[in-house]
């Protein structure tokens, strides 16, 4: 049904039969759930559009386009009466979730009056396909059922289900398992990402908001439905326990309020107890998946006082069954080490045939349970979710604020930052000065706090004297370092209107524009000059002008071009009419990028991609045998290899260390296989005869085993125990009259997430080197917010480093730079490396 005419049609629509609703497997003409049988995400909407027609407790809504164009869908399932009064249960929500100037008397008459509004995400990851699949029977059973049970829960709870949060993904993957169906090849790894741009780092994007996909729910949750539950669903490993289930695994972080834990708890339970009931072997609590993380669906809901919750349910290989050897079944991991019976896992497994009705069945128990659980605790579950965001408004007192100024070093990115918090439905507001303030006491001020401070990791221990329990993912996420943006703590003025970011705009009197090196925005101008043909050219030394020198870095363009850039976006500040552009200045032309591409599908090339595309440039894609096929400076100034295992880049396959397994899955002969000696051979000659090749991180140790250069990662051989920087946020010291560091401060915060510092020696007269980055000579002064261990490797040493070799040049930037497109602070050292390719020596 259509959400406009709701009331209407439940008024004037007799209610259908039962029988007049089609199953899923009626629907589509296959049986959904079979072995090697998946229903694609286009038949997945067709379906739940079909129920929508057919049954007054289902209505579709519209999430909005996703990256390839597909329209994202969620599925409104209630009770006849309640999907009737949606804009007020919408209403109540929103009330018990912003508190502030709620009398208790009304409160507790939303707290009878509302119903549980309950979010059910599923298939994000699109290989975890299971729940894709499991949606459609779930809601055929809710919209068919008469028994006075399943009515029950329907009319004390709001279920928004969303049967794909990938469906871009959930086409690309069922379109390769089809192709591969019956081949050697059958249930194999897809060669590429299975979403566009960030593949399964699609849920890691939840507090930065930089993809459609994460966007649109984000609008759905926070700006529109309130839920106060949240599960998502996926699926691990097949080889170990064959649901997680909550509570959560260690640690905890402690600013979240400890209801979300207990009723996560609560709910977990009850899945769990529903599962044994059900004879359903291998339910474990307490494993691998921790409570501290902010960077997936759930997880940054917990922060906006949202019960969050996950399941995770071992795989078949996509809809192929697998038969697991008992002697197969492990452990290994954070809450089990041995594949054992223990507390939390009381009846392990025992091995045998798995498939993916098995994973259905399993996702369908627990889901019903949370379903159960919510209708049992309805009034409880709201009052709740008031007192959580009454509770963390009064964390803290009217006046504590965030104040982002607007004058600043990098203005863009202080107006984004702000702006990301709108869209987080964070109360935001500005001053006349044009400073955005962000009052802490409000239901989201914690999650707030939590994005701009630093972070420390807990160091919890399960066993005394053993080591600490290790990051799930990353450490650190306090957004003012990694976007560059100066943020403080101050008093909230007492006169404020709403933010409102001020529009692009250029006041141009000259001929020409001059504009200071900045942060990342700056290349969205330069390369929306260039495009129009317009003159742009930098600095390269320090320029003296009528009334002021221009440092190393500023760019100069005529002011048609500079117009035409404004329109862009990237609303900044730092324009200076220029009579001409100063003759001295060098003539900017647009890099021609090539980007690697392993055939390992890698994050880190996606996230590239989109980060590059974000600000103007236009990267081609460099696969292995094109790369192999050589030719390359004729097509290119630079060559960037993201982030990926030399080994990968190498030949395909990942490194295997002494007595591991050294068994790799084959796959279809266009996709295996690495640079080898060609590509290596190329890449040599690529730079040779004048092109800059650009390498992050994990890359370098490649370059510095093909190119002789005077640089050694000197934590090549270090053990975890010795170093570890679990994706941390490090001080570097830059000199920002270094072409490669124009518009950084002298000092900022690199993403730090392997062991990799850099030695330099003095070259030969063959060619110049610049340490281009280096880490304080103090260990107390380098972490910035995170964990660390062995900080003292990293003193001295330098992070990033750029030589000639031939005619070209190198730049190794031995971080993260562009991680998750989350730390802008550093996308001017990869903007930068590609301009100088184009510069004059
Ligand atoms: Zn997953």
């Amino acid at each position: 049904m259509r959400l406009a005419s709701l009331a209407v049609l439940a008024l004037s629509l007799p209610v259908p039969a039962a029988a007049a609703i089609q199953s899923p497997s009626e629907f589509l003409g296959f049986t959904v759930g079979a072995d090697r049988t998946l229903a694609d995400y286009r038949q997945i909407k067709a379906y739940f559009q079909a129920l929508d027609a057919a049954s007054p407790r289902v209505v579709m809504q519209d999430l909005g386009k996703t990256t390839l164009g597909e329209d994202m869908v969620m599925a409104v399932i209630s009770s006849e009466a309640n999907i009737a009064n949606l804009p007020r249960l919408k209403e109540v929500a929103r009330r018990l979730a912003d508190p502030r100037g709620l009398p208790d008397s009304e409160a507790e008459t939303l707290v009878g009056e509302g119903k549980v509004v309950l979010l059910v995400t599923c298939n994000i990851h699109s290989t975890e396909i299971g729940a894709s699949q499991m949606a459609m029977e779930w809601a055929h059973a809710l919209a068919t059922a008469q028994d006075a049970e399943t009515r029950r829960r329907l009319d004390q709870v709001v279920l928004l289900l969303v049967p794909s949060l990938n469906p871009d993904g959930q086409i690309m993957e069922t379109e390769w398992y089809r192709k591969q169906l019956g081949t050697r090849y059958e249930g194999s790894r897809m060669p590429w990402l299975y979403h566009h741009y960030v593949g399964h780092d699609n849920n890691r994007d939840w507090f930065m908001l930089t993809q459609k996909e994460t966007r649109a729910m984000t609008r759905a949750v926070y700006h529109e439905w309130f839920p106060q539950v949240w599960l998502d669903e996926h699926q691990m490993g097949a080889t170990g326990p064959r649901i997680f289930v909550p509570p959560y695994a260690e640690p905890v972080d402690t600013d979240i309020h400890p209801l979300v834990w207990r009723e996560v708890n609560l709910i977990g339970s009850l899945m769990a107890f529903r599962l044994e009931q059900a004879r359903k072997a291998g339910v474990i609590y307490g494993f691998s998946y921790d409570a501290y993380w902010p960077g997936g669906t759930k997880n940054t809901a917990w922060w906006k006082n949202v019960s969050g919750l996950l399941t995770e349910v071992a795989s078949v290989r996509i809809a192929t069954p697998v038969r697991i050897a008992p002697g197969e079944l492990s452990g290994g991991r954070k809450g089990l080490v041995e594949y054992e019976a223990q507390t939390n896992f009381p009846n392990p497994w025992p091995g045998g045939l798995w498939r993916l009705r098995d994973i259905m069945d399993y996702e369908r128990i627990a889901s019903d349970a949370l379903l159960e659980m919510c209708a049992d605790r309805r009034e409880d579950f709201l009052r709740n979710a008031l007192v959580r965001a009454r509770t963390a408004a009064a964390t803290f007192g009217p006046r504590d604020a965030y104040r982002i100024p607007a004058r600043q070093r990098d203005a863009a990115s202080a107006l984004r930052l702000a702006a990301l918090m709108v869209e987080h439905g964070v109360e935001v507001k500005q001053s006349a000065d044009g400073d955005a303030w962000i009052p802490l006491a409000q239901p989201y001020g914690r999650f707030v706090q939590e994005m701009f401070d630093r972070q420390d990791y807990p160091e919890v221990k399960l066993v005394a004297g053993r080591d600490i329990v290790r990051p799930y993912d990353v450490s650190a996420w306090s957004l003012p370092l990694m976007t560059g943006v100066e943020v403080e703590r101050a008093a909230l003025p007492s006169t404020l209107a709403p933010f409102s970011p001020p529009a692009p705009r250029l006041e141009a009197s000259g001929a020409a524009v001059a504009l200071p090196p900045g942060g990342p925005d700056n290349a969205t101008l330069v390369n929306a000059a260039l495009r129009s043909g317009g003159r742009v050219a930098i600095a390269r030394s320090p320029l003296p002008g009528t009334d002021r020198e221009w440092p190393a870095g500023t760019i100069f363009m005529d002011t048609a071009a500079a117009r035409a850039a404004a329109g862009k976006g990237a609303p900044g500040q730092g324009w200076t009419a220029v009579e001409e552009i100063p003759s001295a200045a060098e003539k900017m032309t647009a890099p021609r990028v090539g980007l690697y591409k392993p055939w390992a599908a890698s994050m880190d090339e996606g996230w590239t991609r989109f980060v590059l595309e974000q600000y103007g440039f236009e990267p081609r894609t460099l696969d292995n045998k094109t790369v192999r096929a050589g030719a390359l400076a004729a097509a290119f100034d630079v060559i960037v290899l993201p982030d990926v295992a030399k080994e990968v880049i190498a030949s395909g396959k990942p490194r295997r260390e002494d007595g591991e397994m050294r068994y790799f899955a084959e796959l279809p002969p266009e996709y295996a296989g690495g640079l080898d000696k060609e590509g290596a051979a190329a890449l040599r000659q690529f730079v040779e005869a004048g092109g800059t090749l650009v390498a992050f991180s994990g890359a370098c140790d490649y370059v510095l085993e093909e190119l002789n250069l005077p640089v050694r990662n000197a934590l090549a051989r270090v053990k975890p125990d010795e170093f570890a920087a679990p994706g941390s946020l490090l001080r570097v010291e830059v000199d920002p009259a270094n072409p490669l560091a124009y518009g950084l401060p002298s000092s900022v915060a690199v993403f730090q997430d392997k062991a990799i510092a850099f030695d330099t020696v003095l070259p030969g007269a063959e060619m110049e080197r610049w340490v281009i980055a280096t880490y304080p000579a103090a260990q107390r002064d380098i972490l910035l917010s995170g964990w660390v261990n062995g900080a003292d490797r990293l003193e001295k040493r330098a992070a990033a480093v750029a030589t000639t070799f031939g005619k070209g040049k190198v730049v190794l930037l031995g971080f993260r730079p562009q991680h998750r497109a989350q730390t802008p602070a550093t996308f001017p050292f990869v903007f930068n490396a590609l301009y100088w390719s184009t510069a004059k020596r």
